[in-house]
């Protein structure tokens, strides 16, 4: 759906993605869960569980917690981004290296089935079918939502991904 296609006083299902590695982990992403809470036009719909993993790409770091959730928005993709990126700023996270060390990360997954490019802000977030750590969780709450430029739900994605993941890691171990 486009941004200037919102239904009037309409509200679009939203998946976020939620991550932490410094400090109380679980901590912020429950104070990020709570400030997103506070933000006029957002209503939390579900919330997954946390998941410990691995770091990725980056510095050498901590583990992360992710999480996925679920909002209903009547704020535009922009505006809710903005909401977001205030909120991580909030929380202390500085950007200083790419894929390093933050106290919360706070991504836009999917907004209803709108797809944007604009430099800053693209949506489906551009590098979700790749991570397991962002599949999991939104696999537990949403697995029958279909990604909007693949055309396949979340489960089968996942599936894909950790398919493929093991058939990288038997070609290491040089198995047929
Ligand atoms: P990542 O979330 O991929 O680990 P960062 O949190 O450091 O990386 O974000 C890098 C940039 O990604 C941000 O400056 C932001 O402008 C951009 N970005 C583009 N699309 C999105 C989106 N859908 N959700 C969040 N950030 C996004
Ligand atoms: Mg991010």
């Amino acid at each position: 759906m486009a941004e200037e296609e919102l239904p009037p006083g309409g509200k679009v299902p939203v998946f976020l993605g939620l991550g932490s590695n410094l400090g109380d982990r679980r901590g912020y992403i429950e104070k990020a869960a709570s400030m997103i809470a506070d933000v006029e036009g957002v209503e939390w719909k579900s919330l997954s569980s946390l998941l410990e993993t691995d770091p990725v790409g980056g510095p050498p770091q901590g583990d992360y917690l992710n999480a996925a959730g679920e909002l209903a928005s009547s704020l535009s993709c922009r505006e809710l981004f903005g909401n977001l990126q205030e909120i991580e700023a909030e929380l202390g996270r500085v950007r200083k290296v790419l894929n390093g060390p933050r106290t919360i990360d706070l991504d836009i997954l999917l907004f209803g089935d709108s797809v944007i490019e604009e430099g800053d802000l693209v949506v489906p977030h551009p590098r979700m079918c790749e991570r397991s750590f962002v599949l999991e969780p939104l696999c537990e709450i949403a697995p029958g939502m279909v990604h909007p430029c693949e055309g396949k739900t979340i489960s089968q994605l996942l599936e894909e991904l950790l398919k493929k993941r093991t058939a990288a890691s038997r070609d290491e171990r040089g198995e047929t």
